[in-house]
């Protein structure tokens, strides 16, 4: 079976050809924010052409897409980063793409399938799965399928309070852990990446405070076997995790026996190509 693999996020997109369980071609391009949905369906298509040329021919399709996404319905509910996207046709058009179905889910979800199965996460159920990038997210993985809740909107991990006080949100609350922790508002509010700040010992002493105040939340109310982090800030490898291991560990209160095994991902830019990979089996 031959399956597209499609990652759109806000700041790139990346496209995967999967024979069986192996990935042959991959592509990942810079997303034109202007452009919009449109813009991005025209790169599939020459990405998707160029493989057919090559003797690829996918009979299905999975999606992770960076932003909410209504499963039920299988639409997007809306891009906090990229505009355009609520009520654009995309299972519609990607179907164009494939001789067969397509499958959209949020990519948080989605990079949890592709870690839980082929990752760091493999082994380890239920597993949280948080991706630490220009947003954050969180996927739930109970018994090797994603856990959405009652409306899809479930492992949100990114918009729980951390700071009460602290500044507003894009989401219109405010002291979200995507607000103090991302790599969009970390550049925005320090004027240096998320990479160049994890390389300050005394700032990740700080930062992990509201990260972990974040993944306790995960910790206390799924007790997971283990939680990947994903997403270029997790790319931080030990100057990151060692610290945020031990603030997790201080915030628990004594009395849980709940594992802390808080990992990075495996699959590094992978994991939403092969969670969509998994994902698509599924239809
Ligand atoms: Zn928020």
């Amino acid at each position: 079976m031959k399956t597209l693999a499609i990652d759109i996020g806000g700041t790139k997109f990346s496209l995967a050809a999967f024979d069986g369980g192996t990935m042959v071609h991959r592509e990942t391009r810079p997303t034109n924010r202007e452009g919009g949905p449109a813009w991005m369906v025209e790169q599939f298509h020459e990405i998707v052409q160029e493989w057919i040329r090559a003797g690829f021919h996918a009979s299905r399709c999975g999606i992770g897409f960076g932003g909410p996404v209504d499963f039920a319905k299988q639409t997007v509910t809306l891009s906090t980063h990229v505009g355009g996207w609520d009520s654009y046709p995309l299972i519609q058009r990607v179907t164009e793409l494939v001789s067969g179905p397509a499958v959209l889910d949020n990519d948080a979800n989605v990079a949890a399938l592709g870690e839980a199965h082929f990752g760091a996460g493999r082994g380890f159920d239920p597993l949280f799965y948080m991706t630490l990038s220009t947003g954050i997210g969180g996927g739930i993985i109970g018994a090797g399928s994603v856990w959405r809740g009652a409306d899809s909107y479930g492992g949100e991990i990114g918009h729980l309070t951390v700071d009460p006080d602290g500044p507003d949100c894009l989401c219109g609350s405010n002291g979200c852990l995507e607000r103090l922790c991302c790599g969009l508002w970390l550049e925005r509010d320090y004027g240096k990446s998320a990479a160049e700040l994890m390389t300050d010992e005394r700032f990740v002493l700080r930062y992990v405070t509201n990260l972990a105040r974040g993944l306790k939340a995960a910790v206390m109310l799924l007790n997971p076997a283990r939680i990947v982090i994903g997403g270029g800030i997790a790319k931080a490898g030990d100057r990151l995790f060692l610290p945020l291991r031990a603030e997790l560990r201080r915030q628990i209160p004594g009395w849980s026996r709940a594992r802390l095994d808080v990992v990075p991902a495996a699959l590094a830019d992978d994991s939403v190509l092969y969670g969509a990979l998994v994902l698509a089996e599924d239809i």
